[in-house]
């Protein structure tokens, strides 16, 4: 918001160029009705929502709706990632005991939280330990992993572990740095594909603001070199030059190997 810089500007001038905040939906269409779950709900929710819409399909009892998801896993506190919780509240889309899962320290902030107190108590909010899995479907399992990122509220950041009958997916969109965290390559080795932390390709996008802690995409593809087949760079800032398709930003990631995630872009599992 008050962005004036040369990509917001294209954006606000045509709605075709905006993106959505980094989210990711986790979808088993292999019963009679499809589950879905979404990895964050961010501030785009209502847009994500209706992209899924025909794979939701329709609210069991009320007429022009859509149905909620099975659930939410949200990796951490920061607006981009719960920024969209207000809209599944009685206002809007009104969910009734939807699970929402989330580390110990999130789930107490939310319940906290009075403002947020009728979408809360429509919530089914499970606190999950660090390394604990849920099972969604005997071959579909999701293990929170903790990540060192800034944290406020000692609510703690997750990355996600998504473990599918064929192939593995690490979803982690934010990062304070990779050195703080020893398992870094072990993880991203671990599992078929990684979507990562990509917010800034370099310290000039701050421009002149305190340093916001997340690793630079050329330190991201260096440090993973070998692993770089696997990386999709997701979690973009608007000031970030790889958003450009005609970009040496751009260029230089899919040299690398590593891709550039798109919404609506779809990983098997
Ligand atoms: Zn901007
Ligand atoms: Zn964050
Ligand atoms: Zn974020």
């Amino acid at each position: 918001m008050g962005c004036r810089c040369r990509r917001c500007a294209a954006a606000y001038a045509d709605p075709a160029k905006e993106e959505y905040a980094a989210c990711l939906a986790i979808v088993d269409g292999r019963g009679e009705e499809a589950a879905v779950w979404l990895i964050d709900a961010t501030p785009d929710i209502k847009y994500q929502i209706n992209l899924l819409a025909s794979v939701l399909g329709a609210h069991p009892t009320r007429s022009n709706r859509v149905r909620q998801p099975n659930g939410i896993f949200l990796t951490h506190a920061h607006m981009g990632h719960i920024g969209g919780l207000p809209q599944l509240g009685p206002e809007a889309m009104a969910v009734q005991d939807m699970p929402v899962y989330g580390a110990p320290g999130l789930v107490r902030l939310l319940r906290e939280t009075r403002l947020w107190r009728p979408l809360v108590e429509k919530l089914a909010l499970i606190p999950l330990a660090a390394g604990e899995t849920v099972t969604l479907a005997d071959d579909l399992r999701v293990t929170a992993v903790a990540v060192p990122h800034r944290d406020e509220w000692d609510a703690g950041t997750y990355a996600f572990r998504v473990q599918g009958p064929a192939r593995s997916l690490l979803y982690l969109p934010d990062i304070d740095s990779w050195e703080q965290w020893p398992e870094a390559h072990e993880q991203v080795a671990g599992v078929d594909i990684a979507l990562v932390d990509a917010t800034f390709y370099s310290r000039d996008e701050l421009g002149g603001r305190p340093p916001v802690a997340h690793p630079l995409v050329p330190h991201t593809l260096n440090l993973f070199a070998d692993l770089a087949g696997r990386l999709v760079l997701t979690h973009f800032n608007h000031t970030n030059s790889a958003l450009d398709t005609d970009s040496r930003e751009r260029a230089a990631v899919l040299a690398a190997g590593a891709q550039i995630a798109e919404t609506g872009q779809v990983f098997s599992l």
